[in-house]
């Protein structure tokens, strides 16, 4: 267990709010690469560009599926088990969120209840005709027909959010994030927004106890001025807890340490 001192006298109410947000790392030891990783194959299509997606919803469904194919024996990690047992043991004591950037299943497989997936998630469709939401129909085809309206040629779609579209939640996360008490940021290259946005926004609205986990932190994200502005990052490094390393060995100690603290209160 990692003994991370709190700053709970700062905290906004009685009852602490945790928000977790991850990213691709959290999947990276169950075998899922990362976007930036080199192995991974997300950087050589753009069949997941909302643009490209229009012109182009053969590429789309082809590729989702062989995302899915590939995936499909991947099981949860230490890393995605540790956040369903922290929230199970705190359900009394504290409000968590889990925010993840993941469209994969692992945090539902896990047992997590408190995971939102910003990008939506390969588990759904979604009809771009009526708009509903149904479990998932793969392998996708174009002809797959949606089962609240009966539209087909390309009506039903995988339920994730692409590049150039909105995320999911941004009517409501916000709200939450300014209201954390506790930030952590777990396998994310924080080069993505919102979610990067979310660590400045946490830290802006007084949340004190940051800690970020993650291998590394890629170079462009201190020399591209189209990210986070570099007074912020200087404020967010010297007072964020940051743990460079794996995500399975690291997060279980973390959250461990945070439960034993906020039980002892
Ligand atoms: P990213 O690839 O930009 O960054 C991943 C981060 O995780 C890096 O900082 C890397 O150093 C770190 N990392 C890698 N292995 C790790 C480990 N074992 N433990 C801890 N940290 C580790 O990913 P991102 O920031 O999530 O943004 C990329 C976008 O691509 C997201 O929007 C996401 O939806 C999508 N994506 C999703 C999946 C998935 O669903 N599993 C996989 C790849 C990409």
């Amino acid at each position: 267990m990692y003994k991370i001192p709190l700053n709970s006298q700062g905290w906004k109410k009685e009852r602490p709010v945790v928000v977790i947000l991850s990213g691709a790392g959290l999947s990276a030891e169950s075998g899922i690469p990362t976007y930036r990783d080199p192995q991974s194959n997300w950087k050589t299509t753009n069949a997941f560009d909302a643009e490209e997606a229009k012109r182009n919803p053969q590429l789309f469904l082809r590729e989702t599926n062989e995302r899915i194919r590939e995936w499909k024996d991947a099981k949860p990690n230490a890393a995605h088990s540790a956040i369903a047992d922290f929230t199970r043991r705190l359900r009394d004591r504290a409000s968590i969120l889990h925010i993840t950037q993941n469209i994969d299943a692992l945090s539902e497989d896990a047992g997590d209840t408190s995971v939102f997936h910003l990008h939506g998630s390969i588990l759904k469709s979604r009809c771009q005709h009526c708009g509903a939401h149904f479990p998932r129909l793969a392998p996708y085809s174009l002809e797959d027909v949606c089962p609240a309206c009966g539209k087909s040629d390309g009506a039903v779609r995988p339920d994730i959010v692409l590049f150039g579209d909105v995320p999911y939640g941004m009517d409501w996360i916000p709200g939450v994030i300014r209201q954390a008490d506790i930030f952590i940021a777990v396998g994310t290259s924080l080069l993505v927004y919102p979610a990067a946005w979310f660590v400045v926004e946490a830290m802006e609205h007084g949340c004190l106890d940051r800690i970020l986990i993650t291998k590394d932190l890629p170079d462009e994200l201190f020399t591209d001025p189209g990210h986070i502005d570099l007074d912020e990052a200087d404020s967010l490094f010297e007072y964020t807890k940051f743990f460079r390393g794996s995500a399975a060995r690291i997060l279980p100690q973390v959250l461990e340490g945070i439960a034993w603290e906020i039980e002892s209160r």
